[in-house]
């Protein structure tokens, strides 16, 4: 049996989790966190049973406990809560499928426990991957990855452990807006920007799909899961979204993970690493596939790459800037208060501004996020 907790357990990552979990015997979920939708709370807790619940708001946290009135399970909030899912002592391995970058100090705490984690909030490598790995290590915690791109690299790299990467190619589909112009893209809408062509997921990350925002943020990730330098890291894009990524090898091979566009798998391979095991779904039919085109990405049209490789490259504190000024200008955009261009435009201004910390430590991540949040509400109020 494999005790499971979830921080995030009632997003698009958290219930497709628990798919996984009702349909083997052999998981069990201990704990739940969520940042406020009781209802869902309420009904995971009925069917899954945890021993502890973490909801973010302390008056939802009251609601919940009435709820719930007849089962023993504890019921916790804020950051205190969230920690205590996260390091709960029965659990083998804690899912993140938390969004944002409050993901980050309970995904330091359970790895500090010796909790394996899989990791679907990006957000914690893209800030703080230069200590989340050393730690990982340090405690012989394994970080699955659960980002369909990342875990097929990790898939292609299994078995691989003693040869060099030369490469990695991150697939990208393109989102809704592949092949549009600048001035196109001038009067788009949320509407329009949540119409991903293949993938089903949380509102900000089908947002950050059509900015390409999103394979930046990949590619940070990318860059401390599997300790590659960024020039090393090429984006193609795949518009099917059936290749996952690609790792081209010393001798010029190139392995390549394919599928349907089923976050299932990647959650699973994450859960049962390093076994296989039977999940229901389509499968790709290459009968009916006229071709796979692969492609380049439009950096003049699409910014949100190179934002990604000029943060990598100033290193320190500007990831986290790049971050924070993206889900800060996303929720502007989701609000209606700023264009989807503008998007790029609030990004680039919070990075020029930004004076860089090196090395910077948790604390200093936290007082960057806070910094540029607050440039741009000083902005846009
Ligand atoms: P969703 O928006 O669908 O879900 C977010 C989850 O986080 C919800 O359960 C939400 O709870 C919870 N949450 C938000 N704020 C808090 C808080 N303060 N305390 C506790 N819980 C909170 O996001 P996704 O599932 O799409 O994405 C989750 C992460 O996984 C992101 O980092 C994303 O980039 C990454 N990812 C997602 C993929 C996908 O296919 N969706 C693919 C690859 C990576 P509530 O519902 O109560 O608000």
């Amino acid at each position: 049996m494999k005790n499971i907790s979830i921080i995030g357990s009632t997003g698009s990552i958290g219930t497709q989790t628990l798919e996984i979990v009702r349909a083997n015997d052999d998981l069990n979920v201990v704990a739940l966190a969520a940042g406020s939708n009781v209802s869902l709370l309420e009904k995971q807790a009925r069917e899954f049973k945890p021993d502890i619940i973490a909801i973010w708001d302390e008056d939802k946290a009251k609601e919940l406990k009435t709820a719930l009135s007849e089962f023993n399970i504890r019921i916790v909030s804020g950051m205190d809560g969230l920690i205590e899912v996260a390091t709960y002592i029965s659990a083998d391995i804690l899912v993140t499928a938390i969004v944002g970058m409050i993901g980050l100090r309970p995904t330091i705490e359970a790895i500090k426990a010796g909790k394996d984690i899989a990791l679907a909030n990006k957000e914690t490598l893209v800030t703080a991957g230069h200590l989340i790995m050393p730690l990982a290590s340090e405690k012989n915690v394994r970080i699955l990855p659960v980002d369909s791109e990342h875990s097929a690299i990790f898939q292609c790299l299994h078995g691989e452990e003693n040869n060099k990467i030369s490469r990695l190619l991150i697939t990208a589909s393109g989102g809704p807006f592949r092949g549009k112009t600048r001035e196109e893209l001038e009067s788009v809408t949320l509407e329009d920007a949540l119409k991903h062509p293949n993938w089903s997921m949380g509102k900000k990350i089908t947002v950050d799909s059509a900015t390409m925002v999103n394979k930046g943020l990949e590619v940070i990730e990318a860059r401390w899961l599997f300790d590659v330098q960024p020039a090393d890291i090429e984006v193609v894009v795949q518009p099917q979204s059936i290749i996952h990524s690609m790792v081209e090898f010393a001798d010029g091979g190139i392995k390549a993970q394919l599928g349907t566009p089923d976050m299932k798998l990647p959650i699973q391979y994450a859960l049962y690493y390093p076994e296989r095991r039977n999940l229901a779904g389509d499968r790709l039919d290459f009968a009916t596939l006229n071709g796979i085109i692969i492609d380049k990405p439009d950096k003049n049209v699409f910014k949100g790459l190179d934002f990604a490789y000029n943060a990598l490259e100033c290193g320190g504190s500007m990831p986290t800037v790049f971050n924070a000024a993206n889900e800060r200008a996303v929720a502007l955009f989701i609000a209606g208060r700023i264009r989807f261009l503008e998007i790029y435009d609030v990004i680039e201004m919070c990075m020029k501004k930004h004076r860089i910390i090196d090395n910077p430590s948790l604390e200093d991540i936290i007082e960057t996020e806070k910094n540029t949040y607050e440039l741009i509400n000083s902005r846009y109020n």
